[in-house]
């Protein structure tokens, strides 16, 4: 596996397999590597010839600076890892090197719609953060396919609409969430709960299958209220529990019968924010 850590050194490499005609495909990450991370690269290296990992954990994304310097760091045990799957190419930037002029002036993107619900609404600057990141990293790896996983199904929509506000022809593709043996969607922030938490962590799986075997045409609050309570009962404070059109994202309070409808759970153990989702409709 080669490591670059600045710019340059990554696109002479990354040039040069271009002229040979090689598809590159791109797993961005912020590191803390677990095998929902691995599934990603293990598709990518299916699906093309050369696949760039990149570790970089992203200061402009994080609204609470808690959240940022609690942010686990196990660069010796990623690399381990990125080894074992065969990962060809790791990137591994400085935060000058992502920002040459540093991150106080950055541009403010539009988001319109996708900025204000969920996510978006529950993180002041998150999808800020996240726009200017990746777009910067995709102009950077100008990679042919890029690999982002439903678990952070909001995200995967910011992105969507980065591709095409920005005229990049990368396609991005969607992979499953992967979970523990309990349903846990496997997080780098599961490594921040205790042993207790970590067992009570699966009422988020819970609460999702609930709302999905409560789900029937008509009024959804009751479902939505139901799934709070279950996470509230068992020690979590909830952001929100929602169930949206699995498209637009916006918040359903009817249900038709036919619209596609994904539910969507941010909740803290403690000081640990956990986030989870379901499409419910198929
Ligand atoms: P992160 O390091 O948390 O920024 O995540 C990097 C990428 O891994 C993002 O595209 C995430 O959506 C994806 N990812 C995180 N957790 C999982 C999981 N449990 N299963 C599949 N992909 C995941």
């Amino acid at each position: 596996m080669l490591i670059f850590h600045t710019i340059p050194e990554l696109q002479i490499y990354l040039q040069s397999a271009g002229k040979k005609g090689l598809k590159t495909g791109f797993v961005p990450t912020m590191g803390a590597l677990h095998k929902g991370h691995l599934s990603l690269i293990q598709q990518s290296k299916a699906y093309t010839d050369i696949s760039v990992c990149s570790i970089f954990v992203n200061p402009t994304q994080f609204n609470d600076p808690n959240d940022f310097s609690k942010y686990p760091i196990t660069l010796s045990a990623d690399i381990e890892k990125l080894l074992g799957i065969g990962t060809d190419v790791l990137f591994l930037p400085s935060v000058a090197e992502i920002y040459p002029a540093g991150t106080a002036n950055l541009p403010h993107y539009e988001l319109g719609f996708l900025e204000t619900v969920l996510e978006g609404q529950y993180r002041p600057g998150h999808f800020q953060g996240v726009y200017q990141v990746m777009k910067r990293l995709l102009q950077i790896v100008e990679a042919d396919d890029l690999f982002m996983g439903q678990k952070d199904y909001q995200q995967c929509m910011v992105i969507q609409q980065l591709l095409q506000q920005e005229n990049i022809s990368t396609k991005l593709h969607i992979a499953p969430t992967l979970r523990e043996e309990d349903g846990l969607a496997m997080s780098s922030r599961n490594m921040r709960l205790n042993p207790q938490q970590r067992i009570t962590a699966v009422y988020i799986y819970r609460a999702l299958l609930q709302m999905k075997q409560q789900l029937q045409p008509g009024n959804l609050n009751n479902i939505k209220e139901a799934a709070t309570a279950l996470l509230t009962n068992n020690g979590f404070t909830v952001d929100y529990t929602e169930l949206a059109h699995a498209t637009t994202l916006e918040p359903l309070t009817q249900w038709n019968g036919t619209d596609p409808v994904v539910a969507l759970i941010a909740a803290y153990l403690g000081e640990v924010r956990l986030i989870d989702n379901m499409v419910l409709t198929h």
